[in-house]
């Protein structure tokens, strides 16, 4: 049995990257950005006024008099310079005159004839209220790196700089599988011995939320023809997750049709609770093959551990795994020891940081307590003691990751 962080190693080895395509910016949300994205133009593209008032040519507080000589709206140009005693009236964002010293404010002014104003304020700062050309950004300077993960707030800066098509990372694709003889669709009212499908909808909901495209290859029965069939269906995309069928019982065909349909074993088994079974292999394609342990739990815990860093890393081009954030137990915790292990828990911040209470979890069949749980609490193989059983106490340091 490996441990996690070989699989990690193993799985980056055989992870390449998507390719890249061209999409419309108003879909680029979460996206991938494939190339940096460079300014062609400054910005602001002219010195612009940054409030509704009155360009002037001077700023003169023994006579705070001028005269107007034209007056800007959005989208015209200024077709004269100002000088001393000269203003123009000027929109935000329209362009400034040459010759502005400043622009003051339209609550600041005061009509005293036709065609002619006094200031009524006596601050004034050279160039306020003005937004110089190029001040925010120039031509050739860089808005966003490759590998940048474009954000809906971004669209607007992209569009300003005439992006209308971005070329972001294509999405990784999906399918997932589920097997057994046992199971029913959740709208079906399970016979004897049944039991509803939960992993098909958690799985493909959790590889949505990882950012992939997904294909629900629905179940697939415990014999080798159906499974044959969809496996190779599902071979056609980057990654295949496939719940159920990789244990020991007489029907868990999973490697050994995997391996007939061309996918090479990469590991089998980890020293992980839950989850002991995780199968991993690579088709000749490359598409990459998760054998998932079918109990609930197991299924959910391998898929983030794994599965769920692999559909990002292959869209991101990145070799990341799972975050581990400290903090520390609130009550005592007893568990048995001897494997890596992974437990739900409900985490509060307090004022000493992270704390994180151990639900009373029943195992790997049982996802009901996970309705409860914000993360799962990572606990190694130390502290043998008690007969196998590892206790620690309360405000015990240790690692989690989010859920
Ligand atoms: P397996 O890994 O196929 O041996 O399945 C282990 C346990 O998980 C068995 O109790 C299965 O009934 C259950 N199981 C397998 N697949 C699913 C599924 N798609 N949804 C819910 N439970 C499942
Ligand atoms: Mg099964």
């Amino acid at each position: 049995m490996i441990e996690i962080e070989q699989a990690w190693q193993l799985i980056a080895k055989q992870t390449s990257t998507t390719e890249t395509e061209s999409i419309q910016l108003a879909d680029a949300a979460g996206r991938i950005l494939r190339n940096p994205i460079v300014s062609d133009i400054d910005s602001p593209p002219f010195a612009k006024s940054l409030m509704d008032g009155f360009a002037i040519g001077n700023w003169n507080d023994v006579n705070p008099e001028y005269t107007i000589v034209e007056v800007i709206t959005a989208g015209q140009l200024p077709t004269q310079a100002l000088s001393p005693g000269q203003a123009t009236q000027i929109m935000t964002g329209c362009p400034v005159p040459e010759g502005t010293a400043g622009v003051v404010m339209i609550e600041q002014t005061e009509a005293i004839a036709e065609g002619k104003i006094k200031l009524t304020t006596d601050a004034f700062r050279a160039g306020q209220n003005v937004l110089d050309q190029g001040h925010v950004i120039q031509t050739g300077e860089c808005l966003a790196q490759a590998g940048h993960l474009v954000q809906a707030h971004d669209i607007g800066t992209f569009a300003e700089f005439g992006f209308a098509e971005l070329e972001v990372a294509r999405r990784t694709r999906v399918a997932v599988l589920v097997t057994g003889d046992e199971l029913v669709d959740p709208a079906e009212s399970p016979g004897p011995g049944q039991i509803r499908n939960s992993n098909g909808s958690m799985l493909c909901g959790l590889a949505k939320a990882a950012g992939g495209e997904v294909t629900d290859l629905g179940i697939a029965r415990d014999n080798k023809e159906e499974l044959s069939q969809k496996i190779e269906q599902g071979l056609k995309n980057d990654v295949l997750v496939i719940a159920g069928g990789v244990s020991a019982g007489v029907l868990d065909l999973i490697p050994q049709c995997l391996a007939e349909n061309g996918v090479q074993q990469v590991f089998h088994k980890i020293n992980l609770k839950p989850g002991k079974p995780l199968w991993f292999g690579k088709a000749e394609n490359g598409c990459l093959a998760f054998g998932l342990p079918g109990n609930p739990v197991s299924s959910l815990v391998c898929f983030k551990l794994f599965a769920e860093p692999t559909i990002r890393n292959l869209e991101q081009g990145s070799r990341e795994w799972v975050d581990f954030c400290s903090g520390q137990l609130s009550s005592e915790f007893q568990f048995k020891a001897g494997r890596r292990t992974f437990w739900p828990v409900q985490i509060d911040l307090s004022e000493q940081g992270f704390m994180l209470n151990p639900l009373d979890w029943k195992g790997s069949a049982d996802q009901v307590t996970f309705l409860k749980a914000n993360g799962l609490v990572s606990l190694g193989q130390e502290n043998l003691e008690n007969g196998g059983y590892s206790i620690l106490e309360a405000g015990s340091a240790v690692e989690f990751i989010w859920l």
